[in-house]
């Protein structure tokens, strides 16, 4: 009997009818004869208005509080799914990531899952009943309550189904959210977005990574990690939905997938003297130390100075200014003040189809070059290129990137274009 692992996700939640309307989904599975396993976010915009309320309250408490706060949120939408299933017919106990067995370790915001220990969720199952698990959040071995960081309800369900080894006897984690599946680009951005069939993890993660939100990145990691199926599909509708899954290297693909936006980004430069070693070690150790994640890093060297400048998401600015200032004073000064610019965005165009193409690159550039939008950075993987812009032209940029790679089109005729 396959286990399957359905994660409902806030958008699907926003009130008690839409929580009914995903426990009737449940219960049809569970009905089916499929062993379910349950997760859940927090209802609609419930986590954000909660940070906002401690926020108020003092905006620079511990990160502690805020994980308790935040894990409230989930605590309601398990408990009321519990409820709302039972009064269905189908047994249900709603579980902590604590009770659920989710241990972490003990970094408060971004926590990172060390074991989970499944003997409830057996015993649960063994009972024929469905648990429903609070997303995002787990336990240190101390018993401090932990949670993941933003978004992590994906990576609660991905874990879970690797945990419970899901796949070994067909069964997958699906994970339930307010649109039809993948699409080419956010379908809320670009009207022609076209939802795909499968994508790979890698190419999902790459553009989890570059701002598309319907999945976790770290969730990606995990399926990759372990085999996990992943289906995305809409909480009520029915339809397809897009697989996640590895794919045969030798597979005809596209030269790009899809193609992501991701705003805010604010950029950092500074300089200090040439030849003075250290510097980068400093900054970069610096950044490393507070948690942030740097994306580009430019570095070039010009009249007597080596010129370096990185760009972070705008939440982070304020801490990495402050963090790299006081770890170059260590190092003795020489360094100008760090300069920060606001108001960028990155559009990136992803596929595994461009390790064997040529010609994406120039075919990127030539169509923001047409829409003069103008290019601040460019990065690239195996896999990816991504153009840094003034956020004002971030969406066109994104519709000229769609454009062009013909991503609106079905996808035999955009494979063959190469
Ligand atoms: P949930 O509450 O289910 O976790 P999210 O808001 O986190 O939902 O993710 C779903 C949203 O992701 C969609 O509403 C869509 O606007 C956005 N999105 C961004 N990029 C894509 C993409 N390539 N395909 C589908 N959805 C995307
Ligand atoms: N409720 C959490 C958030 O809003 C976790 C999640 O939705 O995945 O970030
Ligand atoms: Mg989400």
């Amino acid at each position: 009997m396959p286990t399957v692992i359905q994660k409902f996700g806030g958008t699907s939640l926003v009130n008690r009818e839409a929580v009914v309307r995903c426990a009737r989904r449940i219960a049809t599975r569970h009905e089916h004869g499929d062993r379910v396993v349950v997760v859940v976010s927090a209802m609609g915009e419930t986590t954000d208005r909660l940070v906002e309320q401690g926020r108020m309250m003092n905006p620079d408490g511990n990160r502690r509080e805020f994980d308790l706060l935040m894990a409230a949120g989930e605590q309601v939408s398990a408990a009321l799914m519990a409820l709302a299933l039972e009064s269905l017919g189908v047994g249900a106990t709603a579980l902590t990531g604590a009770q659920a067995g989710f241990m972490t370790d003990e970094v408060h915001g971004r926590a990172r899952i060390k074991d989970i220990r499944t003997s409830r969720l057996a015993s649960e199952l063994d009972a024929d009943r469905v648990p429903v698990v609070m997303g995002f959040q787990g336990v240190t071995n101390e018993g401090e309550l932990t949670t993941f960081g933003r978004g992590g309800s994906d990576t609660t369900a991905v874990a879970l189904a690797a945990a419970l080894n899901v796949a070994a006897e067909g069964g997958y984690c699906e994970i339930n959210t307010d649109v039809a599946g993948i699409h080419t680009a956010d379908p809320r951005l670009i009207a022609e977005a076209r939802r795909l069939d499968q994508i790979s993890y890698e190419e999902m993660l790459e553009l989890a990574l570059h701002g598309a939100r319907v999945m976790d990145p770290r969730a990606l990691v995990f399926g990759e990690k372990y085999s996990v199926p992943i289906l995305v599909r809409h909480s009520t509708r029915p339809g397809a939905g897009t697989l996640i899954t590895s794919m045969e290297e030798d597979m005809e693909r596209p030269s790009v997938v899809g193609c992501a936006l991701k705003e805010d980004i604010g950029r950092i430069a500074l300089s200090v003297p040439a030849g003075e070693s250290g510097a980068q070690a400093a900054i970069f150790e610096a950044t490393a130390r507070a948690g942030i994640v740097v994306d580009d890093i430019i570095q070039t060297e010009h009249d007597g100075r080596v010129h370096v400048a990185f760009t972070v998401e705008h939440a982070d600015l304020a801490v990495v200014r402050t963090a790299i200032s006081e770890s170059l004073d260590d190092l003795g000064g020489g360094h100008t003040d760090p300069e920060v610019e606001i108001g960028l965005a990155k559009v990136s165009a992803v596929g595994t189809g461009m390790k064997t193409h040529t010609g994406i690159a120039s075919r990127m550039f030539g169509a923001l070059a047409d829409r003069s939008i103008p290019i601040r950075n460019i990065t690239t993987s195996e896999i990816k290129i991504s153009c840094l812009v003034p956020q004002e032209h971030g969406v066109r940029a994104l519709e000229a990137v769609h454009q062009c790679f013909d991503l609106g089109m079905p996808a035999t005729e955009n494979a063959r274009e190469g």
